[in-house]
């Protein structure tokens, strides 16, 4: 057991931050400050660096290229908090933070995230607290704060005195002799640093600070060289749990609202104790906006707060000051965060007296993905990238068909020749066979899309009731689609007015989904690479005789014969090549075949996905002829041979599309009954 203590404490004793405990004198902390001037840092360069040390790369959406920072993945616990699918919005939000830095305005705003319910604003000021605390933590993000030795002094309970609000051990220094330091430090932050902003400390010591500087200063006849001496500065672990530079904050209801709780207030023992309400020593310093200091504060509903306290916000932001009542300001310097909601903005926005805060707020827009592929990431970060949660199987397609009604519910209808189920499609970076469509056209005339439609919270609660609900051991897109059609009505954050719609949507999801299966079932069942090859060297072959206006030789008689018009078109017309675009179609063929040829790979019609489709439901059609579907799906069937083979598919099921045993013979029923009614349609028609 000592063993295991002694292995711990060394653990610990190496994970600690170097100079966590070491009490460093005010002129050594001046020569660490030359050395790296990046340690007197304001809250917005820190923030802005902190986010920036994570790194970049280039992500490439629907041909755009856009920079994506990787602090957004989530580079703390693996990616819980990623951040998927609004690279523009965070792009946007770092950009507010990096003008900030420089001073350029965003510095002196409440920065408010704003989009509907449940879109990733509480992720990224989770993800930016903690990356604070972390950043704090490590060489590069250092800062530092100061401690008052009061020993000397006798009416003083305590021998040290810390700082309240954690400042930078440089406001102890003059305004004037401020501006001399940091010209050299802004010089060597150039130098060494590249430093692209001006390192800025502003404010005048808290009230506390300057109680015992003019103390001191008194006491040793404004000797500063002594009244330093009794500076220790000390390493500042930014961290919201011990309440220091980090704070969140969420306005309780509107009876309960006390503004002490943002500025702090007297405490009325310590005025006993030091005679006077107006004793700086007597003031609670744990107003939020005060543990912000030198970080972050994040603010929940920012706006459901009475508009009183809304005015703290101005002076906090404007004037980077808090203005507790009976008691001198206090300089602050923190980034501001807020949050707020679509019709709480509305509000505010419409309020006349609000007007000097909405002057002072800087938007940033957080809105509901629209790729259908970020959706789904979402839902997955929140059942785990298994297929099995809670010991149930995730039939394939499920968080799929989720994600695609998801995101058909926030699209505008498009204009023009294409559906809906075909512009998620085109945003999802899908292309649609045999079109030309501009994407940005399509986006410009839907400004408003990720600002309406279903939240991801509402899907993922369906997903989870449906598992809870299951009884099978394994849940398929049928049961979940269902699940979120069923509870539309009970749930209080759904727009009625739009509840057709949302249900039309579900059955467009079934349709997607349908035609899905079915090409699975149908691969399993006719796929058969040899008969692929040989079916593709036939269609090549007439497609270049088309093309270069010659004949085919035929393979068994060896007979010139004309290019094989119905049979070429019976493959065509597989993916919906018209008449019209055949020519074109053809020309895609042969051009991907002398691509292939000029770098010597051997032709595969596997590898083309329009080909391989094309061919392998051509095979299709030729097969299913032959099977007797209903007797095969039967469970009462007893033929030896039939059993066999639905075994087989089964297993293929499993293999190649990750199906368990109970979701796959649900989808060969499924598509046995759409080939069944397909054949019923076609006998009543001839
Ligand atoms: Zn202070
Ligand atoms: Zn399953």
């Amino acid at each position: 057991m000592e063993g295991i203590v002694r292995e711990l404490a060394r653990e610990i004793r190496e994970n600690q931050v170097r100079d966590k405990y070491r009490p460093i004198a005010f002129s050594e902390y001046l020569e660490m400050v030359f050395a790296d001037p990046r340690l007197v840092r304001n809250a917005y360069q820190r923030l802005y660096d902190m986010i920036l040390s994570h790194g970049t790369h280039i992500a490439k959406v629907q041909e755009k290229e856009v920079i994506r920072y990787n602090f957004f993945d989530d580079p703390f616990t693996g990616g819980e908090d990623a951040v998927f699918g609004i690279d523009e919005a965070l792009k946007n939000l770092v950009d507010t933070f990096h003008a900030a830095a420089k001073g350029l305005g965003p510095d002196r705003r409440v920065i408010l995230l704003h989009g509907p319910v449940a879109t990733s604003k509480s992720t990224i000021g989770r993800l930016l607290r903690k990356g604070l605390d972390e950043y704090s933590k490590i060489e590069d993000g250092r800062l530092y704060t100061f401690e008052w030795d009061v020993s000397d002094l006798e009416d003083e309970p305590n021998d040290t005195v810390p700082c309240p609000i954690f400042e930078e051990p440089l406001r102890l220094i003059s305004p004037e002799g401020r501006q001399k330091l940091l010209a050299e430090l802004n010089r060597v932050f150039r130098e060494k640093y590249h430093g692209e902003y001006t390192l800025r400390v502003e404010g005048d010591l808290c009230p506390k600070c300057r109680f015992y500087f003019n103390r001191f200063m008194r006491l040793y006849e404004d000797d500063l060289e002594k009244v330093l001496k009794h500076i220790t500065v000390r390493r500042l672990l930014l961290s919201e749990k011990d309440r220091k530079g980090i704070a969140t904050f969420e306005p309780k209801d509107k009876k309960n609202q006390d503004e002490e709780e943002l500025t702090g207030g007297m405490n009325w023992r310590l005025v006993q104790v030091y005679g006077s309400d107006s004793d700086p020593r007597a003031f609670n310093y744990d107003g939020e906006l005060c543990v912000a200091n030198r970080g972050l504060f994040d603010g929940e509903e920012l706006l459901k707060l009475q508009e009183e306290f809304l005015y703290d916000f101005l002076h906090a932001t404007q004037e980077h000051v808090i203005k507790p009542k009976k008691n001198p300001r206090i300089d602050i310097d923190t980034v501001i965060l807020g949050r707020t909601n679509n019709p709480e903005y509305r509000r505010v926005k419409a309020n006349e007296r609000m007007e000097a805060f909405n002057d002072r707020t800087r938007k940033i827009d957080i809105p509901y993905v629209l790729r259908e592929s970020d959706e789904e990431k979402i839902y997955r970060k929140f059942f785990g990238k298994t297929t099995r949660v809670a010991g149930k199987h995730i039939a394939p397609h499920t968080l799929h068909m989720a994600a695609l009604w998801a995101i058909l519910t926030r699209l505008d209808e498009p204009t023009g020749d294409i559906t809906m189920v075909q512009k998620a499609k085109l945003y999802n970076g899908e292309a649609i066979p045999n079109r030309n469509i501009d994407l940005k056209k399509l986006r410009d005339e839907a400004k408003d899309e990720g600002f309406f439609g279903i939240s991801p919270r509402y899907v993922i609660d369906m997903i989870s009731k449906a598992l809870v609900n299951d009884t099978e051991g394994c849940i398929n897109p049928y049961r979940v689609l269902a699940m979120l059609e069923d509870n539309l009505t009970h749930h209080s954050a759904i727009d009625e007015n739009r509840l057709d719609e949302y249900k039309e949507y579900i059955e467009l999801a079934k349709e997607e989904l349908s035609a899905i299966c079915q090409e699975e079932v149908r691969r399993v069942i006719s796929h058969n690479p040899d008969e692929l090859r040989e079916v593709g060297q036939k269609y090549l072959d007439h497609v270049m005789a088309y093309l270069n206006d010659e004949k085919v030789e035929d393979r068994y008689t060896g007979e010139e014969i004309e290019p094989d018009e119905e049979f070429m078109r019976s493959i065509e017309k597989q993916i919906g090549v018209t008449e019209a675009q055949k020519d074109d179609f053809r020309q895609e063929i042969s051009n991907w075949i002398s691509e292939r040829a000029r770098k010597g790979e051997p032709f595969n019609p596997e590898q083309n996905d329009r080909l391989r489709k094309a061919l392998e439901k051509k095979l299709w059609e030729d097969k299913k002829h032959n099977i007797n579907f209903t007797a095969m799906v039967s469970d009462k069937t007893t033929d030896p041979e039939h059993k066999r083979r639905k075994a087989e598919w089964i297993e293929r099921l499993k293999q190649e599309f990750a199906y368990c045993d109970v979701c796959a013979e649900n989808v060969i029923v499924h598509a046995g009954a759409e080939v069944a009614r397909e054949e019923l349609e076609e006998r009543e028609r001839a």
